[in-house]
């Protein structure tokens, strides 16, 4: 469709990077990139018009977002022809502004396209050996000044070279050690830094990607209070790895609990930190208020109940229940995480897949009913039925009405 509307609006549309890399690579991807050989903000409004979606334009940029009823969202952009003077985008004129769109992406296996229009449906464009790097699994910059022109490209490297199991070429391992070197990361504070290390702790296992940023020294940049070139070792290891077995150990429960595992991991990387550190880091990178006030928080709360539950090894259901109360699941498992004892995790655990459901089996209604008047006293009464019910001392509607009265 896409395709067509191409053709009657007399340009050219491809579909591009990592849609076509996951295609090659039969790997699912629904982030659909469109690069028009023409106006990309007037090809997505007539898309949209038709499937009845929603244009979003950056005119400064030539590009536009649409968002379909269903929620799927497609990113058009403009190869624009203002670049043809370009000396890499000249070998044949009918692509060369597709050429220098796919030049300046990030690297080689995400500079491909398969054209749309009709006529050429399906074949693939491929100026950079793109599909070889795929087959060899091989990661490499198109050019020696990518990193300079963009240092969040180092986090993508190693991103993807650990999804994909993939290995970043020596060259361009050389290129992200020189551009480390020269200190080119001034701009650290981009947010778009800290979107692409979310993006690394968001994948399912980022231990090796962890250990690969360590080893290329890019951790003095992000937590320059930890130890300078801070290598992982062995107590680091641990705590991300109880974090990682804590998270999947979460995930296998299919609770409804929508988690953010990146927060778990950033918890536990900073575990040795003190909050004044976790502070800096948030003022940093511009994290949003909503992300900084939670893990400030969980991490002070998670903090002091590791502490307190490492004194007392015999804790009632009930006691439990009130240390943990306070914490969202990401400050759970952040506690499951760092956690020197086994029982701590165990009753973690239960506390997560049961405690915390707790319903008291006498409901408001039925306390007023019983003459109590809604106020400090109900909560009382509510919370002295939650602590029986969990020890035990209470185990069916008939004793916790006998309890009350
Ligand atoms: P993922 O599967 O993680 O979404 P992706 O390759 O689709 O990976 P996006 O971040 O959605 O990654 O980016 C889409 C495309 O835009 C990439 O394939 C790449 O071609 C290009 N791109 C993204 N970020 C950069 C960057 N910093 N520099 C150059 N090109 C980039």
């Amino acid at each position: 469709e896409i395709g067509e509307i191409a053709e009657q609006q007399g340009c050219n549309a491809y579909v591009a990077g990592g849609f076509v890399r996951d295609l090659i690579l039969q790997v699912q991807n629904t982030d659909i990139d469109i690069v028009i050989e023409g106006d990309g903000i007037r090809l997505a409004k007539a898309l949209a018009a038709q499937r009845h979606g929603i244009v979003h334009p950056h005119e400064k940029f030539g590009t536009a977002t649409v968002i379909f009823p269903d929620q799927s969202r497609i990113d058009v952009a403009t190869a624009r022809l203002e670049y043809y003077d370009h000396p890499a985008a000249m070998p044949t004129v009918e692509h060369s502004s597709t050429k220098l769109d796919l030049y300046r992406r990030d690297f080689t296996i995400n500079a491909m396209a398969i054209h749309l229009n009709p006529k050429r449906f399906g074949i693939l464009v491929d100026y950079f050996n793109s599909q070889n790097d795929l087959k060899e699994r091989r990661i490499q910059v198109l050019h020696n000044l990518s990193f300079v022109e963009d240092p969040t490209r180092i986090f993508r490297a190693i991103r993807f070279e650990s999804r994909l199991d993939f290995t970043i070429t020596k060259h361009t391992e050389k290129l992200i050690k020189n551009t480390v070197q020269m200190n080119l990361f001034d701009r650290v504070e981009e947010p778009r830094f800290f979107h692409e290390l979310k993006l690394i702790l968001s994948e399912d296992n980022p231990i090796p990607a962890l250990r690969r940023m360590a080893a290329l020294k890019l951790f003095p940049f992000l937590w320059p209070d930890l130890r300078p070139n801070l290598k992982i070792d062995r107590r680091f290891l641990h705590f991300l790895t109880q974090a990682n077995q804590a998270i999947s150990w979460f995930k296998l429960l299919y609770l409804p609990d929508k988690i953010e595992p990146w927060m778990v991991y950033l918890l536990a990387i900073m575990s040795r930190s003190r909050t004044k550190e976790l502070i800096a880091f948030c003022n940093r990178f511009s994290l949003p208020p909503r992300q900084r006030r939670k893990l400030i928080a969980q991490k002070t709360e998670a903090e002091r109940v590791a502490q307190e539950m490492q004194k007392r090894p015999f804790l009632r259901p009930s006691e439990t229940y009130w240390l943990l109360h306070e914490l969202d699941i990401e400050g759970l498992l952040y506690l499951m995480a760092i956690a020197r004892k086994r029982y701590i995790q165990q009753a973690v655990s239960h506390y997560v897949t049961t405690w915390r459901n707790v319903v008291p089996l006498v409901r408001g209604d039925e306390l007023k009913a019983m003459g109590y008047i809604p106020g400090p006293l109900f909560r009382t009464i509510r919370n002295h039925l939650i602590e029986v019910q969990l020890d035990g001392q209470v185990g069916s509607r008939e004793d916790a009405l006998s309890f009350i009265q």
